[in-house]
């Protein structure tokens, strides 16, 4: 895992680099923020100073990790032009995870918004899933 630090992404312009931060913005009630601060236990795949990525307690597929952005940002409704830096960072992890964790053979990605969208955990994140099928679901 690459240590954490100022991000080396090209994405990630002045705004995303500022000090404003995750723990600023983070919600006591939210479980994703509790993952991101450490008070819930979860198995990393990736860090940065902006971004994480950790395996989905609840797997769908052989290799099931979810990338969260440190601020707590609930849905993908709530995205503005402040947060493009941000969701390309997300995107452009996910094919860097899969190669490091092994998966050759494509994936998934997939983000949820709001009732409609099945979301469960209101804290943004997109599932990156891959590996051998049959998967449990999806
Ligand atoms: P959603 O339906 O909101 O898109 O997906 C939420 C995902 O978060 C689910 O796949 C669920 O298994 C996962 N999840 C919920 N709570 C935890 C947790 O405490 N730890 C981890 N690693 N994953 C979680
Ligand atoms: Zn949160």
């Amino acid at each position: 895992m690459p240590s954490v630090g100022r991000c080396p992404c090209p994405a990630h312009d002045e705004t995303m680099n500022a000090p404003a931060s995750a723990s600023a913005a983070a919600d006591p009630n939210c479980i994703f923020c509790k993952i991101v601060a450490g008070q819930i236990p979860s198995k990393k795949a990736y860090e940065d100073e902006h971004l994480l990525a950790f395996h989905d307690i609840h797997p769908w597929a052989p290799v099931h990790v979810l990338i969260i952005p440190k601020q707590h940002v609930a849905t993908l409704a709530d995205v503005g032009p402040e947060h493009d830096a941000m969701l390309g960072a997300m995107l452009g992890l996910a094919p860097r995870l899969m190669k490091q964790l092994g998966v050759s053979n494509g994936f998934r990605t997939l983000i949820n918004c709001g009732p409609d969208g099945h979301q469960e955990v209101y804290h943004l994140h997109m599932h990156v899933m891959g590996g051998p099928r049959p998967w449990a679901r999806g």
